[in-house]
C-alpha cells in the first residue's frame, strides 16, 4: 500500500522544483470573459519547460532518488510529454534516463527525447507490451521506473501548477483541468482543497475516452479500449490505483469535450490569447466555455503546447 500524497507533499514539491521549473504566467482576456460570461484565469503550462506541466512531476520524482537510484538511472514508457519531462529532468539532475517508445512515435518526439540526452528503446506497440519491457529493463539494469501519473511524487509535483495559480490570483469558484490518468487533477485537487476550499474542481476528458467518468460512476477502476481522439495526451485507458481514490473523493464532476470543441478552443487561444496550445491542453477551456458558472472566478489549466506546427496548421485550418 503506497501512501497517498497530501497537500504537504505538494508544498514540498514546490520547494524542490523552485529555480528549475518556470513559474508560468496566468493570462486573462476581457474578450474571452465577455464570451463566456465569467472571469477566467488561464494558467499557462504550455509555457513550462519542455512545453507541458509534466516537467513538474518528473523533476520532483527524480529529485527524491537515493544515491544508488541516481547512479543506476530512471526508466519511463511514454510516447509523449512524460518522456521528454523525464529526459530533461534526468539531464538536469545528472540521472541517466531510458525511455521506452513505440517504433511509430513521431520523429520529432523521439528527436526531442534524444536531444535531452535520454536513451530511447523502441518497441512494436502491436506485438509488444511496454509495461513488460519497462519492468524488464528496471529489473535487469536496476533502473527506477517512474510512471506518467500513478506515483505520489508525480502527483505532488503536478499539484504545484494549481498551488501557484491560487497563490497568484487568490481563491476561485471553479477550476477546469485536462484529465488523462489523473496525475494533474489529483495534485490540483489537493492544492485547491487546501487553499480554496469552496472551489469546485472539474476534470475534463476527451468524449471518446471517458475512463475516469465511467470509473467514478461505477465506483471502481474501469478499463476502456484505446480511445480515438486528437487529445493524444489524454488517451489513457484507466485511472491509477493512487489517482482514482483522490479523484473520486475530490472532483466535483468529470466533464468531456469533443475533438471539434478542442479545435475551436485552439483557434481562440491562437487568435485571442496569441498562444499555441496542443489539443489535450484545450480540454479544460473547452468545458469551461460551456459550463463555467456565470459571473464567477474560474481557473482554467492549459496543460501543454507540444504540437508540430504542420499539425497545428492543419487542425486550425480544417
Ligand atoms: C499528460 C497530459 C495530460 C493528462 O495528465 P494526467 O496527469 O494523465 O491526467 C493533459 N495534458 C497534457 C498536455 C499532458 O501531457
Amino acid at each position: 500500500m503506497i501512501d497517498a500524497p497530501t497537500f504537504a507533499d505538494v508544498r514540498a514539491a514546490a520547494d524542490r522544483i523552485r529555480g528549475h521549473a518556470h513559474r508560468t504566467p496566468v493570462l486573462t482576456s476581457r474578450r474571452v470573459d465577455d464570451e463566456v460570461g465569467a472571469q477566467l484565469f488561464f494558467k499557462c503550462e504550455n509555457l513550462q519547460r519542455m512545453g507541458a506541466f509534466k516537467f513538474r512531476g518528473a523533476f520532483n520524482a527524480l529529485s527524491r532518488f537515493e544515491e544508488e537510484q541516481r547512479r543506476n538511472g530512471v526508466v519511463a514508457y511514454s510516447s509523449g510529454n512524460h518522456a521528454q519531462a523525464i529526459a530533461l529532468a534526468g539531464r538536469i539532475l545528472g540521472i541517466p534516463a531510458t525511455i521506452v517508445m513505440p517504433h511509430d512515435a513521431p520523429a520529432s518526439k523521439i528527436a526531442a527525447t534524444e536531444g535531452y540526452g535520454a536513451t530511447v528503446v523502441r518497441y512494436d506497440r502491436y506485438t509488444e507490451d511496454r509495461e513488460a519491457i519497462g519492468a524488464a529493463l528496471a529489473a535487469e539494469r536496476g533502473l527506477t521506473l517512474i510512471p506518467p501519473y500513478d506515483h505520489p511524487d508525480v502527483i505532488a509535483g503536478q499539484g504545484t501548477a494549481t498551488l501557484e495559480l491560487l497563490e497568484d490570483v487568490g481563491e476561485l469558484d471553479a477550476l477546469y483541468l485536462p484529465l488523462g490518468g489523473g496525475g494533474l487533477s489529483s495534485g490540483a485537487a489537493l492544492a485547491a482543497r487546501a487553499l480554496s476550499p469552496s472551489c469546485q474542481v472539474f476534470g475534463v476528458e476527451p468524449e471518446a475516452g471517458d475512463d475516469v467518468r465511467q470509473s467514478i460512476r461505477s465506483g471502481r477502476i474501469v478499463h476502456i479500449p484505446a480511445p480515438s481522439t486528437i487529445a493524444d495526451g489524454a488517451q489513457t485507458q484507466h485511472p491509477g490505483e493512487i489517482t482514482f481514490p483522490i479523484l473520486q473523493r475530490e472532483l466535483t464532476d468529470v466533464l468531456t469535450a469533443t475533438d471539434d470543441e478542442l479545435v475551436d478552443a485552439m483557434r481562440v487561444f491562437a487568435a485571442t490569447l496569441k498562444i499555441v496550445v496542443e489539443p489535450t491542453g484545450c480540454l479544460g477551456f473547452a468545458a469551461a466555455r460551456r459550463a463555467a458558472p456565470a459571473g464567477k472566478r474560474v481557473g482554467v489549466l492549459i496543460s501543454g503546447g507540444n504540437v508540430d506546427l504542420d499539425r497545428f496548421a492543419a487542425l486550425i485550418a480544417g
